[in-house]
């Protein structure tokens, strides 16, 4: 199954179209895309019917696409979680997952328009998985199970805030608006002949930047949700930001990264795929001042 946010509507995403849940549902579930998730096994015997697969379908474009998880309650994130990665950025392998947070007002749809705030802003591309059921204190045997879907996000990073200073601040230096776009669409674990084993990476105006599979994860979907469960409850509608392969613009030689002008491709095997332009922001240092 897959779902999307069509203008602020929740829709059902099929081959030929998609279907308006509240419409579809006589108003059983609400147009409202976050709300879905306190209820997500109802919702899902009702979106697995005939009676929702054989209603209207609703034309869309792209262009229509918002975050398929619009405002979450909680935004973790996972940092150094491919060896690759790890080797680039010059840091020991962590011993468990190393976890920071990323704000709900990062979030940005999957064909949004980002703003630079700086020169130093950095690419990751990164698998996003959706809590479907409140989780405390799960084994990761049982993990998969409080999986609504997955998604494809890019965790933007502005180096300069994530890094300076005595301890490092990941979470201000990632969560400017718009530097957490996801998208464009959820796709439930079982639509994957393996969810812990898809291809993923991103371009730069056509040039590949990253490319690896998620199934080089130090820490699988599975154990990061059992080790942030076994400390913070997780709840409906909650994303975690899986982790970043290598290719990240500030571990190469010359360090490169994101400018106003470009466009930023981010793609996940049988999820799809973001384009978000890039501009430069009011503040940004590449923009003559008093000038628009
Ligand atoms: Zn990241």
């Amino acid at each position: 199954m897959r779902t999307a946010n069509v203008n602020g509507r929740l829709m059902l995403v099929f081959d030929d179209g998609a279907v308006d849940v509240e419409k579809a549902s006589d108003g059983l579930f609400p147009s409202d895309p976050q709300a879905v998730f306190d209820r997500w096994p109802e919702f899902r015997t009702w979106a697995t019917s005939a009676t929702a697969a054989s209603h209207e379908r609703v034309p869309f474009v792209r262009r229509d696409l918002g975050a398929p998880v619009p405002r979450p309650r909680q935004v973790f994130a996972v940092a150094l979680n491919y060896s690759d990665h790890v080797e680039e950025s010059a840091f020991d392998t962590p011993a468990q997952p190393s976890v920071f947070t990323k704000y709900p007002t990062s979030l940005a749809g999957p064909h949004d328009t980002i703003e630079l705030p700086s020169a130093l802003v950095d690419w990751e591309v990164e698998l996003v998985a959706v809590i479907g059921a409140r989780a405390h204190r799960v084994p990761s045997a049982d993990a998969w199970q409080y999986v609504a879907g997955l998604t494809v996000g890019q965790d933007l990073s502005e180096r300069r805030i994530q890094l300076e200073g005595p301890a490092p601040q990941f979470a201000l230096g990632k969560s400017f608006p718009g530097f957490s776009p996801t998208g464009p669409v959820l796709v439930t674990p079982d639509e994957f002949a393996d969810p812990d084993d898809l291809a993923l990476g991103c371009a730069l105006d056509g040039e590949t930047m990253q490319e690896s599979r998620t199934s080089r994860m130090i820490f699988p979907v599975s154990e990061q949700i059992a080790w942030i469960s076994g400390i913070c409850p997780l709840l409906p509608g909650d994303l975690i930001f899986t982790g970043t392969p290598a290719g990240v613009g500030g571990a190469r030689d010359p360090r490169r990264f994101l400018a106003p002008g470009e466009e930023l491709r981010s793609w996940i095997e049988g999820i799809g795929e973001l384009r978000n332009p890039l501009i430069a922001g009011s503040t940004h240092p590449d923009r003559p001042h008093g000038h628009h």
